[in-house]
């Protein structure tokens, strides 16, 4: 039976309670509510920036949408256009695309103090299956989503198809490969950081967004993108971020620019806010406290695959033998020059995370562990000078930590351990190993990098001659843009390498790059 919440008044309230037993925003008794000045949205689709799901859990999702008639408004206290105090929003969810069996419906609050977006927690749904959604107000309604429960914990599954993604540059090109990728019905798509870039290098001088209302533009902008819209509203969304977030290279409170490092948790505060108002994270978890917001989530499909979600930046020791820009600094360092990097007290996950992966592992029931993070874990080492050198951005600049995390993979015996990540605009396909430089040393995980959705990516012929020192390398390719497709089995993992015709096309094709495989019980690359 359907039920439509458009005829009721477009009312405001004020938020009095952050969630409820089950997990549903509550708001104000009916004495506060005032009835808005505009039922009819004349100035613009509240719901332009589209809808989203994600955080699913085997009870329940979260819902996203932002109302912003005017999406990218330049006034700083009308963000999207939106006035006054917190609204109320109508939603919906059914069992079929078609709303027409209605099996929820309610009120949700989008927030002025986040910029009028909304985070609706929803709790006791059947495990395992999708849902559709869609958000009302006054005379406007979103598109109709489409979100999912993951199965039950331990619950026999037998197959997943997933995606991954990283590095949309909106100024690099179209976002394609997002359509693809939708068009592959996955069961959820992973987001590995560099949603967007806080900065448009093609501008002289270079713009920068270092404020709330820059970092919510940057974000509109983006979300107004039809194929980054119609992936959010297909396929729930399992999140994470990396530096571009906030700023290039950033580490914890540590700027690439050598700001001070209070005014730098200014900016990181404001961009962290922003990112919680652009996504479907669970508002207990994730709402923003200052310059501290947690992202990092466990999530479980049943007894195939314990998915973990890492943050690999705002928790990170500072990058090793830190330096103005003025030395010339390539992020390049050599064990002579720096042997700060090699510090056994180093972290890329900070202590309290650290613990909780370690638990993760250490507990995991599941046929297949994935560690889902930024930046390229594998050592990639090059020569400087006839001197190995080492990136210190990306896990070889915390190679103590990398240790750690591998040698409590092979403690633990996890079953199956992947990692995936981002970060370097390039796809790799690595076996990693407790010590990357001895051949005899055992592989105990795999690792797949997926290349960048449109972001350029770094010079080939830079990369590629290090390959030989670096065997634990099956494959590299930085010239293709793209995504990875993952379909899983119990004793199997396909990994499809996939790649547009050309990212300045809007309207580009899609064509399989390369396919690996993981055989389960067996760690490292495979042929398939
Ligand atoms: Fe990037
Ligand atoms: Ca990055």
């Amino acid at each position: 039976m359907s039920f439509l919440l458009t005829s009721k008044p477009l009312t405001r309230r004020r938020l009095l309670a952050g969630a409820g037993a089950s997990g549903v925003v509550l708001v104000a008794a009916p004495a506060l509510v005032r009835h808005a000045a505009a039922q009819a949205w004349r100035a613009g689709d509240p719901f332009c920036l589209g809808v989203a799901s994600g955080a699913p859990r085997a009870d329940g999702f979260v819902l996203w949408t932002r109302l912003a008639p005017d999406p990218l408004s330049s006034n700083p206290a009308t963000p999207g256009g939106m006035i006054g105090g917190d609204v109320t929003v109508g939603y919906e969810i059914a069992d079929d695309p078609g709303m027409r069996e209605i099996v929820r419906h309610g009120e949700a609050v989008a927030e002025q103090a986040f910029a009028y977006s909304v985070h609706l927690d929803v709790r006791g749904l059947q495990p395992g299956r999708p849902y559709w959604y869609r958000f009302l107000s006054g005379d406007a309604a979103s598109r109709v989503g489409r979100a999912s429960t993951l199965p039950a914990p331990g619950a026999g599954l037998e197959r997943l198809r997933f995606g991954f993604v990283s590095c949309s540059n909106y100024e690099h090109g179209y976002f394609s490969a997002y359509r693809h990728l939708a068009d592959e019905n996955p069961e959820v798509v992973l987001y590995l950081g560099d949603y967007i870039y806080e900065h448009i290098e093609e501008r002289r001088p270079v713009v920068r967004a270092a404020t709330l209302p820059t970092y919510r533009n940057r974000h509109a902008q983006y979300r107004l993108d039809p194929d980054l819209q119609r992936v959010h509203a297909e396929v729930p969304a399992l999140i994470t971020w990396d530096d571009h977030d906030v700023q290039n290279d950033y580490a914890d409170k540590w700027s690439q620019y050598f700001d001070d490092p209070e005014l730098f948790l200014l900016r990181r505060a404001a961009a962290y806010q922003a990112f919680y108002e652009h996504m479907p994270l669970r508002p207990i978890m994730s709402r923003p406290e200052g310059p501290r917001m947690r992202v990092y989530d466990r999530f479980t499909f049943g007894d195939l695959i314990e998915i973990s979600m890492i943050d690999g930046r705002q928790y990170r020791s500072r990058e090793p033998c830190y330096a103005p820009p003025d030395k010339g600094g390539m992020h390049l360092e050599t064990n002579a020059g720096c042997p700060e990097r090699l510090e056994a007290g180093r972290t890329m996950l900070g202590f309290a995370q650290e613990t909780w992966l370690h638990s993760n592992l250490a507990h995991s029931k599941a046929q297949w562990n994935l560690i889902a993070q930024d930046v390229l874990m594998a050592q990639y080492r090059v020569k400087q000078g006839g001197a190995d050198a080492f990136s210190t951005d990306n896990w070889d600049g915390y190679p103590a930590n990398r240790t750690r995390l591998l040698k409590r993979i092979q403690q633990t015996q996890v079953s199956n351990p992947v990692v995936v990540g981002g970060d370097i605009h390039s796809f790799f396909a690595n076996d990693p190993k407790l010590d990357f430089t001895d051949p005899a040393s055992p592989v105990v995980a795999t690792e797949f990098i997926g290349t960048s959705i449109s972001s350029h990516g770094p010079p080939y012929e830079v990369i590629a001659p290090a390959l030989p020192d670096n065997p634990h390398v099956h494959f590299f390719e930085s010239r293709r843009r793209g995504y990875v497709c993952v379909d899983l089995e119990r004793t199997r993992m396909q990994v499809r390498m996939r790649v547009v015709s050309d990212a300045a096309d809007p309207k580009a094709d899609i064509s399989t790059l390369k396919t690996f495989a993981v055989e389960g019980g067996r760690p490292g690359v495979v042929a398939a």
